[in-house]
């Protein structure tokens, strides 16, 4: 028919030929702006992703969601399109998949559930991370949560209470653009390092009862995998210590599986005694300041650890079990040192290629006491 039409027309099949190919296009271009405005009109009508609470949004485009926060009236189902259970707000979850409009993620408790993508905060992530700061995703992990206080001071300080305080401290250093003066080690306002691309924590006291509740060490993980994230720390306060130190008897554990652990381990150590090596205390202390502890099979005794899949190091600034310590954890400005020298070490790990303590032997970790159970963990309601 077509064909017909044209010779009718005009006579000529190359004339002929230029005219189907001009009507062609101007077909084409007819669909592409139907189709460009259904689209620009799709993208106006989506919501604007925004990151969680103590996350940083990314452009449209260059992000994904690696993580949720929980909303008033979220529900966490079993399966996706069944109906859930409704959950407190501001918990955080790694999200582990995707199905029409359902996301997958891990609870508090290791379990996997799922959420109504937009029943949730979408924690957006980079797709492809960035060499500085900027550029640079971490999950900054508070140790313990009740029911698991962790070590107790003798006045009474729980790890849990005073490891939560110290995350938010290094979520909030993240969170904008710094200065650092490496000679005194104050870290201020400035231009010179970048907010983080994103800092998250594992929880955080936005969350339910001040975001003390109990974690599972695999959700710990995972979140840090979830996001691809560039360091994972999970903060800590000793006890048991060997002997009376000079100095703060600061010490980190680290992976013997993942190859920038002890370098991320040792950064920390460095900078975490640095800064607490300002305060006046009756110093306490182990026998090394790495350690890679290790199960009878030679694999990371520590879950976080041995799930991680990006570099991860637990940090224990000093000891809570010494009254001269509890009593300085006790300060903010002793948890503001701590948070600083976090800070620092993961500026070094980013930008240099510093390592400040040897990479240590692992050594075999079998103690008696079984490691917690999860079996009665609870997600807050
Ligand atoms: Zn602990």
């Amino acid at each position: 028919m077509l064909l017909a039409n044209d010779l009718l027309c005009c006579g000529s099949p190359a004339v002929s030929l230029v005219l189907r190919s001009t009507r062609l296009v101007a077909v084409i271009l007819v669909v592409l702006v139907l189709f460009g405005g259904v689209l620009a009109w799709r993208l106006l009508d989506e919501p604007l992703p925004e990151a969680g609470p103590d996350g940083t949004s990314l452009p449209a485009g260059q992000g994904r969601v690696g993580y949720v926060v929980t909303r008033q009236g979220t529900t966490l189902s079993p399966q996706p399109g069944v109906a859930g259970t409704r959950v407190a707000a501001n918990l955080i979850f790694p999200v582990s998949g995707e199905q029409s409009g359902a996301l997958e993620v891990l609870d508090n408790c290791n379990r996997t559930g799922w959420v109504a993508a937009n029943d949730v905060e979408s924690g957006i992530v980079p797709i492809a991370k960035g060499e500085d700061m900027g550029g640079s995703v971490f999950v900054i992990d508070p140790g313990h949560g009740a029911p698991d206080l962790g070590a107790v001071g003798p006045g009474g300080l729980t790890e849990a209470e005073a490891n939560i305080d110290v995350s938010s401290r290094v979520i909030e250093l993240l969170s904008e653009s710094r200065d650092i003066d490496w000679v005194s080690g104050s870290v201020t306002p400035g231009t010179t390092y970048h907010a983080a691309a994103v800092a998250v924590s594992t929880r955080s006291t936005d969350g339910p009862n001040r975001g003390d509740y109990e974690l599972g060490l695999t959700f710990r993980a995972e979140l840090g995998n979830a996001v691809d994230a560039t360091a994972l720390v999970s903060i800590h306060h000793n006890t048991q210590p060997t002997h009376d130190t000079e100095g703060p008897g600061t010490s980190a554990y680290v992976s013997v599986a993942n190859e920038e652990s002890p370098r991320l381990g040792g950064l920390l150590v460095d900078e975490v005694r640095r800064s607490l090596a300002g305060f006046e205390a009756d110093w306490v202390g182990g026998q090394r300041s790495l350690v890679a502890r290790v199960d009878a099979n030679g694999e990371d005794y520590y879950s976080i650890l041995a799930l991680s899949e990006v570099p991860a190091a637990i940090i224990e600034g000093a000891y809570i079990s010494n009254p001269s310590e509890e009593e300085l954890i006790a300060t903010g400005a002793f948890r503001q040192a701590y948070a600083e020298g976090v800070y620092r070490a993961l500026v070094r790990f980013v930008l240099t290629d510093d390592y400040p303590i040897a990479e240590p032997e692992p050594e075999l970790y079998d103690p008696d006491s079984p490691p917690r159970s999860m079996d009665d963990c609870v997600t807050p309601r």
